[in-house]
């Protein structure tokens, strides 16, 4: 894996480390799916080898059946969390991304009703693509706004002011599961407004002032 974490500014180095992502963190999500929103935050992870800089174009799998987009905040890890408060898990934010948590949605919904594991819907290679990462300073995480385009027309748009379970929040949370290492990368949900991906879709994603990027689908 040639992945390395990218950043804004600054010449900072972390290692690549696993992602830790977390489902229907957002309740209108939750329902566009018919899911019932959960009692308790549904966690799950996907391995180094799932990241792809978002510079790199998005190749759809054959013969898997329909992939879906999904955008969400990224927040890149720099120190180590185990049993953390919100306050630890706060000071612990390297940085702040953009992250598309690409889904085999066919595939997931019949590992889902077959009560088997999500990993091959949701943990493949090239499952996890990245923004590079904008120091949290002067952010409000509790307010940050994001969107995504797909040809020009806006799909997305979340706030984490929506989110069930705020950023400190889930990280204290994850941390009572799983330790978060240095370079490791938190998901924290996506908005309402998912869909297939098809070839020759440009995407384009915004976090507040701090982050604009973009790719295509081949
Ligand atoms: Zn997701």
């Amino acid at each position: 894996m040639d992945y390395q974490h990218q950043f804004l500014k600054g010449d900072k180095q972390l290692p690549v480390g696993k992602v830790v992502c977390i489902g229907r963190n957002y309740a209108e999500h939750a329902k566009e799916l018919n899911n019932p929103v959960p009692d308790e935050p549904l966690l799950f992870i996907k391995p180094s080898t799932a990241i792809i800089p978002l510079s790199q174009s998005i190749v759809l799998p054959q013969g898997r059946g329909g992939l879906h987009y999904e955008t969400e905040l990224a927040i890149l890890i720099g120190q180590r969390l185990t049993h953390a408060s919100e306050a630890e898990a706060g000071q612990a934010i390297a940085g702040v991304g953009l992250a598309l948590d690409l889904t085999l949605r066919d595939l997931q919904s019949t590992l889902k009703s077959k009560g088997l594991p999500w990993e091959k819907a949701k943990a493949f290679d090239g499952s996890c693509s990245l923004s590079a990462f904008a120091a949290p300073a002067g952010l409000d995480l509790t307010q940050l706004e994001f969107n995504l385009w797909i040809n020009d027309a806006l799909r997305q748009q979340g706030n984490t002011a929506q989110m069930l379970l705020p950023v400190t929040a889930l990280l204290a949370y994850i941390s009572e599961w799983f330790t978060l290492l240095p370079g490791d990368v938190v998901l924290t949900g996506t908005p309402a407004g998912v869909g297939q991906l098809q070839a020759g879709d440009q995407l384009r994603l915004q976090l507040d002032q701090v982050i604009q990027d973009e790719t295509r689908v081949v």
